[in-house]
């Protein structure tokens, strides 16, 4: 059922910048369109400054004036032994930036897990607890 954006994700993977941890990620977000907008872990010297994956791609989907409602899936994969599941930061990022119930896709080839933000993320804050 996932596997369009699987595969595309995996694509991006191919495109990780990973020279300090060698640990690739890919991640892709699907819109409803079928368009796909590829993430990849981009690492820097000064570790802080980072980039996932997820981040790369959600950013990426905003930048091209896309926003939640036009989002099916994101898929994230990694070549590791466990399945990549996003970091503190991106699920704070993701619950802002993705709906609650949007597939969450991760796979490392060998499992796949379908979750969603508010699995992986719940008690949330949010934009409501900033803006009253
Ligand atoms: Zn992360």
């Amino acid at each position: 059922m996932y596997d369009d954006v699987l595969n595309e994700a995996f694509k991006a993977m191919e495109n990780a910048y990973a020279p300090y941890s060698n640990y690739h990620v890919g991640a892709c977000v699907k819109l409803k369109n079928s368009t796909y907008i590829w993430g990849a872990n981009i690492e820097n010297a000064s570790f802080g400054v980072t980039n996932c994956a997820e981040r790369s791609a959600i950013f990426a989907t905003y930048s091209q004036g896309y926003r939640k409602d036009d989002i099916e899936a994101l898929a994230i994969v990694s070549d590791g032994d466990r399945v990549a599941a996003p970091c503190g930061a991106c699920r704070q990022v993701l619950c802002e930036l993705l709906a609650g119930d949007t597939p969450i896709v991760l796979s490392n080839k060998k499992e796949t897990v379908v979750t969603n933000i508010k699995e992986l993320l719940p008690f949330q804050f949010t934009t409501e607890d900033v803006c009253r």
